[in-house]
């Protein structure tokens, strides 16, 4: 109550400096969490509305920090990306995502594709193909059953290496989709000339799917999808109302919370989300 200027402004100091040594920390102790085992990964459904089945996940990575419980990837990756530790864990991820996909094939479980994010300081590593490659071949699994996701950005920065990094792995069959569709820059004039399968209407889309601006907007990725014979996906689906729309327009895969969340893979097997049993 009493605080003065002067005070304020050794607050405000004590803050920026907490903020920097918690990101220091994390760079630090990130060096070690594979090692020490404290990734695991969540898979979230994409919902064929269609057929009224799954038709696929994606992987998503969670640090579980000794002392400061879950971090969210909004804070990890982007250090990982920094220090270039992204590309021993997106090779970590891709062998257990492999691994646990061959196992549900092989049980009946799931018959389905499961996708992994590729960050740029991965294609900039050129190893995708090598990490890709070694994932399928140690697992067994089918190369149509592994999808990366990619964002536009990673299209436009180096044109080159992407498409020949791209085409390498198409060539063993692996999917790909092009993430947050919409949000990077100016990749509609070359979308023709990146190979995917399929695009993924960015969330902040389907958030404001109520005004008929966004509405446009959706319509026209669908579109332009449609055209190019290339699958769509609509991404952070939350409500009845954004899936009617969706539907209507003629999008049949869903993926948000509304047809369920990152879940463990025990959970995902115990198929409570699935709408049919709830
Ligand atoms: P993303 O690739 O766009 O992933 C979708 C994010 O939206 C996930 O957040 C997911 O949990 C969240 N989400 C899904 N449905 C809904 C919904 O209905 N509503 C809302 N509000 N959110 C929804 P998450 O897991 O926190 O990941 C955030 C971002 O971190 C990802 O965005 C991705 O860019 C990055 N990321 C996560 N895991 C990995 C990874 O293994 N490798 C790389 N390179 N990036 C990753
Ligand atoms: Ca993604
Ligand atoms: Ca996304
Ligand atoms: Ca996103």
């Amino acid at each position: 109550a009493k605080a003065s200027g002067k005070d304020k402004t050794v607050f405000f100091n004590a803050g920026i400096g907490g903020q920097l040594s918690r990101k220091m920390e994390l760079e630090k102790d990130l060096r070690l969490a594979l090692e020490h085992g404290q990734f695991f990964i969540v898979y979230q459904p994409k919902w064929d509305a269609r057929r009224g089945k799954e038709a696929g996940f994606e992987a998503l990575l969670r640090w579980r920090h000794p002392e400061k419980g879950v971090v969210s990837p909004g804070e990890f990756i982007p250090i990982a990306e920094e220090t270039g530790l992204i590309v021993p864990m997106t090779r970590w991820m891709l062998g257990e995502v492999c691994r646990l996909n061959k196992r549900w094939h092989d049980e009946g479980k799931f018959k389905v594709c499961i996708s992994v994010n590729m960050s740029y300081r991965v294609f900039e590593s050129m190893t995708i193909f090598d990490m890709v490659d070694e994932a399928l071949r140690s697992s067994g699994l089918p190369g149509p059953m592994l999808e990366l996701e990619i964002t536009e950005s990673i299209a436009m920065k180096n044109m080159t290496i992407t498409l020949s990094q791209l085409q390498r792995v198409r060539d063993l069959g692996v999917q790909v989709s092009m993430d947050d569709f919409g949000t990077g820059h100016s990749s509609l004039g070359r979308l023709d000339e990146i190979p995917v399968d399929t695009l993924k209407i960015d969330q902040s889309f389907v958030k404001s799917s109520d005004l008929a601006s966004k509405q446009a907007l959706i319509v026209g990725i669908i579109g332009i999808a449609r055209l190019l014979d290339l699958e769509v996906v609509a991404e952070g689906v939350e409500t009845a109302e954004q899936a009617e729309f969706l539907l209507s327009r003629g999008c049949i895969l869903m993926q948000g919370y509304y047809y369920g969340r990152p879940m463990l893979p025990e959970e995902v097997e115990a198929g409570a989300w699935r709408i049919d049993s709830a």
